[in-house]
C-alpha cells in the first residue's frame, strides 16, 4: 500500500523534516490499478507515486500495522481507495488488520455497491466518503468520467448505512467550475446529510489538466466562507448573492459576523473527517495556504477574500 509522506514520517518508516505533523494516517490502495479517468489525477496514467501534490511511498501492511500501532499522535485512518473491483473487501482486510491501533476509520472510495458500504460499516469504519469532486455539472463527464447521478445515487445509499453525518464527500474547487455552482454543490450535499471537505486544484503533470491552473485564493477564501455559513451556521445558498459571473458577491451576513468568521480561523483550515489535516495536500511550503495548517491571521485572511 501507498503511505502519504507525512504519514511515512510520523509512522517512523520515512526520514525526513516536517514543520506541520499530520493527524490522520492516509493510506492508498490498488491491486489491479485505477480504472477511473478522472482529468486532473495522475492514478490513471500510470500509477504515480503522487496523489494531489505529495509523495505516496510504498509500505507493507504489516509495516504499517506495526508502526500504527505505537503512534501516539494520531487521531483517524484514512484509507483511500483506487477505482477497482473488490477495492472495498481489501478496505475491509485493512481495517481488520489495523483495528488493534485503536482509532476511527474513514474510507474514501469510488461509488459501490450497498452491501459493500455494509461490510466496512460492520468491519468498523466510522465514516464512507464518496468524492464527488466536480461542481460543474456541465462538464461533470468529462472531467470525472462518470455521471454525477452515479455518485449522488451512492451517497444517498451510503447515508442510509452510515447515517447523516458519518458521510463525506470532496469538492475540489478550480476544475472549471463558477462560484456559484461550488456554493450549490456544498448545499445540496449538505442538504443529504453529507459532510463537504474541499481541495484546491493542483494541477498534476501527466494529466489531461496538467496545464490548468490552481484557482484564485480570493475564489477558495469565497467558497471556503459560504461552506461555513451553509455547514456549521445553517443558511443555505439562495441566502447568498452571487454576480453574472458566478462570483460571490455577499454572504446574506452582516460585516460583525464575517469579522467573526475570520477571527475564528478554522474555516480556512482542512476540513472534513475529526482529526483530518492533510498537511501539505495542496500547498507548498512556500504557500498560498489554501487551507491553512493552523489558524490563519484574521487580517490576512480577509484581505485573501476580497483579493481577486
Ligand atoms: S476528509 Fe480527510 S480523513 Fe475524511 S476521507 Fe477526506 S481525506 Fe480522508
Amino acid at each position: 500500500m501507498r503511505v502519504s509522506y507525512g504519514s511515512a514520517l510520523e509512522l517512523g518508516l520515512s526520514k525526513g523534516r516536517t514543520d506541520t505533523r499530520t493527524t490522520t494516517l492516509y493510506l492508498f490502495v490498488s491491486r489491479t490499478g485505477c480504472r477511473g479517468s478522472c482529468a486532473f489525477c495522475p492514478q490513471p496514467y500510470g500509477g504515480s507515486g503522487r496523489i494531489s501534490r505529495i509523495e505516496w511511498p510504498r509500505f507493507s501492511l504489516e509495516e504499517v500495522a506495526r508502526a500504527a500501532t505505537g503512534a501516539s499522535k494520531l487521531k483517524r485512518i484514512c484509507i483511500q481507495c483506487s477505482d477497482e473491483p473488490g477495492i472495498a473487501s481489501l478496505a475491509k482486510g485493512i481495517v481488520n488488520r489495523l483495528a488493534p491501533a485503536g482509532l476511527p476509520f474513514s474510507v474514501s472510495a469510488p461509488p459501490m455497491a450497498v452491501e459493500e458500504m455494509e461490510m466496512l460499516k460492520d468491519a468498523g469504519v466510522e465514516i464512507l466518503t464518496i468524492p464527488v469532486d466536480c461542481a460543474d455539472k456541465k462538464r461533470y463527464r468529462s472531467v470525472k468520467g462518470r455521471s454525477l447521478e452515479d455518485i449522488m445515487d451512492s451517497l444517498r445509499g451510503a447515508v442510509r448505512v452510515f447515517g447523516r453525518g458519518k458521510v463525506g464527500t470532496h469538492i475540489i474547487v478550480g476544475l472549471g467550475e463558477s462560484e456559484r455552482e461550488a456554493v450549490e454543490m456544498i448545499d445540496t450535499v449538505t442538504k443529504m446529510g453529507v459532510t463537504p471537505s474541499l481541495f484546491a486544484f493542483t494541477p498534476i503533470k501527466g494529466t489531461r489538466m496538467e496545464n490548468a491552473a490552481s484557482p484564485p485564493i480570493g475564489a477558495y477564501r469565497r467558497v471556503q466562507i459560504a461552506r461555513h455559513l451553509i455547514v456549521e451556521a445553517g443558511m443555505e445558498a439562495s441566502e447568498l448573492k452571487f454576480g453574472p459571473d458566478g462570483r460571490i458577491a455577499g454572504f446574506g451576513c452582516s460585516a460583525e459576523e464575517l469579522e467573526r468568521i475570520f477571527n475564528l480561523g478554522h474555516p480556512f483550515m482542512v476540513c472534513g473527517c475529526p482529526g483530518c489535516n492533510r498537511p501539505y495536500f495542496n500547498e507548498k511550503a512556500s504557500g498560498p495556504f489554501y487551507n491553512y495548517p493552523s489558524r490563519p491571521d484574521p487580517k490576512i485572511v480577509s484581505e485573501e477574500t476580497w483579493s481577486d
